[in-house]
């Protein structure tokens, strides 16, 4: 229970999904808890579950991850309240469909900017305080980052940027004693491929599918990603910087045949 004792742990896209179940794992584990998010009722979902499950109340922050100012009241907001930051879990992403033939210009600015530049910033603005507490990054980037899938172009391009991020920064933070690593899921059951344009029945077929393009045969569960999130974020890994860890039930090492 006292693996993130003290610790305050910011995490982004923290209102659902993989973010919202890290946030409260991590608050289970000791942690304080900045949770950012855009929807106000969605937020307080988390925070009512991160207590339910014995954490402390968390720090509650409206930010669009797109918009520059927000992303910096993340840092100044969580310094007001606590003075400190420990973990910087850069959680936050939209999922697109895509290909080359039928992508826009708009689909790579917004993906972009929410997977790949929102993250360069926070990390940017955080990484003072980071430096000073000795702490560390978790990014959340994706098999597809790993992997070539066609019909994902810009995501598959922004989760790669993330995991050359990841090492970069890993690399120039070391001496500091700051580590940064990424976790890389395979499908995990959460809202984003319905928020990427799935309809239900389109969905069911999809984790249908993932039977088989998943090595343990079944698509993911959020808190499995947030175990791997918690254990890179923790002392445990107190050896490892600049991993691209998958999460994905072996995909990343299939090939078809
Ligand atoms: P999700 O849609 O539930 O979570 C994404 C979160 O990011 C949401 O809370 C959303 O509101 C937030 N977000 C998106 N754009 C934002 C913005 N501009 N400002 C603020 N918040 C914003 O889906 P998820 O599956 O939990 O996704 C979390 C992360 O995991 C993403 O980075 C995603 O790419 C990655 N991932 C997911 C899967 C999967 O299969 N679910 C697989 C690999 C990687």
């Amino acid at each position: 229970m006292s693996t993130f004792k003290d610790k305050v742990i910011i995490v982004t896209g923290a209102s659902s999904g993989i973010g919202a179940g890290a946030a409260v794992h991590l608050a289970s584990l000791g942690g304080f808890l900045v949770i950012v998010g855009r929807n106000v009722d969605k937020l307080k979902e988390t925070a009512d579950q991160i207590e339910a499950a014995g954490g402390a109340e968390p720090l509650q922050l409206l930010a669009d991850m797109t918009n520059e100012p927000d992303v910096k009241k993340i840092v100044t907001s969580t310094l007001a309240k606590y003075g400190r930051i420990d973990v910087l879990v850069n959680n936050a992403g939209i999922l697109e469909t895509g290909s080359i033939e039928n992508t826009s210009l708009e689909q790579y600015d917004r993906v972009m900017n929410t997977n790949v530049r929102a993250m360069y910033q926070l990390t940017m603005l955080a990484t003072p305080e980071l430096i000073k507490t000795k702490g560390n990054i978790v990014n959340v980037s994706s098999v597809c980052g790993i992997r070539a899938f066609p019909g994902v172009l810009a995501y598959n391009i922004s989760k790669a940027a993330v995991d050359q991020f990841t090492a970069c920064v890993a690399l120039e933070l070391a001496s500091k004693g700051v580590r940064v690593n990424a976790v890389n899921p395979g499908v995990i059951v959460t809202d984003i491929h319905k928020r990427g344009g799935m309809d239900e029945e389109a969905y069911a077929k999809f984790l249908e599918h993932c039977k088989t393009t998943h090595a343990l045969g079944r698509p993911g569960d959020v808190k499995e990603v947030a175990a791997a999130i918690a254990f890179l974020a923790s002392d445990a890994a107190s050896f490892s910087t600049g991993v691209t860890l998958p999460v994905d039930g072996g995909r990343h090492a299939m090939c078809p045949r």
